[in-house]
């Protein structure tokens, strides 16, 4: 199909909440070859509707490295269905070209979802995989929340963001991540 333009951080519709897919249709399969084309053109791992423009509910993951066949997962309208541990480890995103920095993620995710074909099916990704972050950090972009506001605190997230030359956070967007603080903190 088409390689799209990925919508960098300070785009309003990246801060949308996206709405739910109510049919598997034609337009919907378009946008996920879409998806598909621009994230392997960007070389990432993940890509959500909305860092296309797209304010639905649907985000495409490939975890696969080197010589390993593509392996494309579609995920429309997920939910997590179970979640546990922490972990923290770096991030990046393609809306944020270059910028990376500390995420706390949980370690386990259950996904139930549909995929391209209109067809339910439930994932699990354990052990802090790259896939088990990917599916979060892909998830948040469907509610319009971005890695940068799982920062500590806005001196945090700006010092990632002035580098970067990029707008500073709005401190009200930063989450309160108490529980995975509370589950990194018996890790140590
Ligand atoms: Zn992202």
């Amino acid at each position: 199909m088409a390689v799209r333009k990925v919508l960098r951080y300070g785009e309003p519709s990246l801060r949308e909440v996206s709405k739910d897919v109510h049919k598997v249709s034609k337009k919907i399969t378009d946008l996920v070859r879409d998806l598909l084309d621009t994230m392997y053109s960007q070389n990432g791992v993940g890509l959500a509707a909305p860092q296309i423009g797209e304010n639905v509910r649907v985000f495409v993951i490939d975890v696969s490295t080197g010589n390993e066949p593509l392996n494309p997962i579609v995920f429309i309208n997920p939910k997590i269905i179970k979640k546990s541990g922490a972990i923290k480890s770096n991030e990046g995103c393609l809306s944020f070209p270059e910028a990376y920095t500390d995420v706390k993620r949980y370690k386990n995710v259950m996904v139930k979802a549909t995929n391209e074909h209109g067809k339910p099916f439930v994932i699990e990704a354990k052990d802090g995989t790259l896939l088990a972050r990917a599916i979060q950090h892909e998830y948040d972009h469907l509610d319009g929340i971005l890695f940068i506001d799982h920062c500590m605190n806005r001196f945090e997230a700006d010092a990632v963001l002035e580098k970067y030359n990029l707008p500073h956070i709005d401190p009200d967007l930063l989450i309160d991540e108490k529980e995975l603080e509370e589950e990194l903190a018996k890790n140590d």
